[in-house]
């Protein structure tokens, strides 16, 4: 059979089995976008396996990345039966496919060429930490993505009629917007793309005219970075406006209660703020409207189409339950450049349940995701301390405006240097003498706090996401 059926096959599979939903857009009473959200874990647990176990035969097939990743780790990929045998698989980095693909341009030897000429579009990574790295995708694989994204968008209160205001762009290569395009379609969403470019040449016009679609379909909703959704909300309040959205959703961190607050005060319409940790390689996994109304944090994954794990840093070692570690993805519905064992280079949490949600989800429950990047971890006094760490206490400063930056100059610093805004009359030693007080015990290191006024921090480039660390460490040897 040829690889481009073999994939189809797969897809046909899914949607007959329910992991991919064919009659869209659900009824507007249905309470999740998939019953499979509610299987029994038993069903749950054997569709993740199976899945898991395709994507791992077919990787070895078909990709030359993996075949050798595979053979010089010596496992075969009968050695995996199912989640719990993930571990003899090494993991892998974006690092490592860089150089797969500077040494086999352009697309690395990770790519099936088979499914190549597939490929109808090219998207690539944001280059953030680097040369931008290739996302390849096949429409096929992109209907199952879609399905993912549905199933959090539904969760977090899209419904037919609606409309969704997109912010992100599509300019470099970028595929988050066609993915929420295509994922609202199925919930019988309509799609308008503003992007932040398109609001910040005038606020003012942007405002106005989200406020008409909102008078037009319902629910209204959009996805941002935190940081961006309250320089929307602001603006609304400036112009004494309502903002129109009846569903707003954050994402890319941990929502702190203070960040909550903040968007609450600006948002007056949305039932909660659910939020989602995902990457555009993987999965999603998202807040249910039980735990965003409490503000748990709590991210469900839909383990039929991928999996998380969150490891050892450095090693593919799971690390113990409660520890952080380095959050690991494995998708089972990529089959151009197949992601078995891959690093997202982000901290976790290793804290789970795979108990019933108050929401009826039966699927696996991370409680404590964390916070950030693994490159943006620091220590201090020997403690390992992240960004988040700090977020949260500085949260509990009354008036600080949630900007801050983290002054990093040492592997091993004896204090910590931060930057922080407040509304507060400068100086103010004694609101500063308090805040200090507050940081170092919650830190449980010494701390140098420098305040300035709210707005005297750099906005965040391109109104997206703002520079929180500033890393001046030295290069390791
Ligand atoms: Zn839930």
């Amino acid at each position: 059979m040829a690889a481009i059926d073999e994939v189809r096959e797969y897809l046909a599979q899914l949607e007959v089995e329910g992991s991919v939903r064919t009659n869209v857009p659900p009824r507007v009473e249905a309470e999740y976008y998939n019953s499979i959200e509610c299987a029994p874990r038993e069903r749950i647990e054997e569709l993740r396996d199976k899945h898991l176990r395709h994507i791992i035969s077919w990787a070895y097939k078909y990709s030359p990345f993996y075949r050798k990743l595979w053979d010089e780790a010596g496992v075969k990929p009968g050695d995996i039966k199912g989640y719990g045998d993930l571990g003899k698989l090494p993991v892998w980095n974006k690092e490592q496919q860089r150089k797969d693909e500077a040494e086999n341009s352009p697309f690395g030897s990770r790519a099936v060429k088979e499914l190549i000429p597939y490929v109808p579009r090219i998207y690539r990574s944001t280059g953030t930490s680097g040369f931008p790295t290739m996302l390849l995708w096949i429409p096929e694989d992109l209907e199952v993505m879609a399905e993912s994204r549905a199933r959090w968008m539904y969760a977090a209160g899209f419904r037919a009629g609606g409309a969704y205001i997109g912010f992100a762009t599509s300019a470099r290569g970028q595929m988050a917007p066609e993915i929420i395009e295509s994922s609202a379609r199925k919930i019988g969403v309509v799609y308008y793309d503003e992007e932040v470019a398109g609001y910040l040449l005038d606020p003012e016009v942007s405002a106005t005219f989200q406020i008409k679609l909102g008078e037009v379909y319902e629910p209204l909703c959009a996805f941002s970075t935190p940081e961006f959704l309250m320089a929307l909300g602001r603006q609304f309040e400036k112009m004494g406006k309502e903002p129109p959205f009846d569903v707003i959703l954050p994402g890319g961190m941990p929502l702190s209660s203070r960040l909550r607050q903040e968007l609450r005060s600006l948002y007056k319409k949305p039932k909660g703020f659910p939020n989602l940790i995902g990457s555009i390689e993987g999965g999603v996994d998202f807040e249910c409207p039980f735990s965003a109304q409490k503000g748990l944090n709590y991210l469900h994954e839909s383990e039929d189409l991928y999996v998380y794990e969150v490891v050892k840093p450095g090693t593919g070692e799971k690390a113990a339950e409660g520890e952080r570690g380095e959050l690991v993805v494995t998708v089972f519905y990529n089959h151009v450049l197949p992601l078995v064992r891959f690093s997202t280079e982000d901290v976790f949490e290793n804290l789970s349940t795979t108990e019933p949600c108050e929401c009826g989800r039966t699927s696996l429950r991370w409680l404590r995701p964390c916070p950030g990047r693994l490159k943006d971890v620091f220590k201090v006094r020997s403690k390992e301390l992240m960004p988040w760490d700090v977020e949260l206490v500085i949260g509990e400063i009354p008036d600080t405006t949630l900007m801050y930056q983290i002054f990093l100059d040492g592997w091993d610093m004896d204090k910590l240097k931060v930057k922080i805004e407040t509304s507060r009359e400068l100086p103010n030693p004694e609101y500063e003498r308090e805040a200090k007080a507050i940081l170092e015990s919650e830190l449980g290191v010494p701390v140098e706090a420098t305040w300035v006024p709210e707005g005297a921090l750099p906005p965040p480039p391109g109104g997206y996401k703002s520079v929180k660390v500033v890393d001046k460490r030295p290069k390791r040897a």
